[in-house]
């Protein structure tokens, strides 16, 4: 979650520490891209953007937590997914993701 004035981004504790940086990374891309908040949730008070906002976010992170030149660092030293995963505190699902937008391919 992210509040821009004073600038915050709050994380749930209760989240893996891979989820967590992933979030952080997530928050960092709309701050890079400069992406508006629409509006907040009522229900929840997240803020709410674009849906094309959301999928750069989401894509820009998943570049900054394994960039493509690590992910083939990791495929020359034979790293397992699991291992990749490990390495750069990231989930399993987001070693396959980077993977296939990457088409680089892990074992
Ligand atoms: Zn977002």
């Amino acid at each position: 979650m992210i509040s821009q004035n004073p600038f915050r981004i709050v994380n749930n504790p209760r989240h893996t520490p891979a989820r967590r940086e992933s979030n952080l990374m997530h928050e960092f891309g709309h701050l890079l891209l400069r992406h508006k908040i629409v509006r907040f949730d009522p229900n929840t008070g997240l803020p709410l953007r674009r849906q094309t906002d959301e999928d750069e976010a989401t894509y820009l992170a998943g570049c900054f937590q394994i960039p493509r030149r690590g992910l083939l660092w990791a495929v020359q030293r034979q790293m397992t997914q699991m291992e990749i995963a490990v390495h750069f505190n990231a989930s399993e699902e987001m070693v396959q993701f980077r993977s296939n937008v990457t088409g680089v391919k892990i074992r």
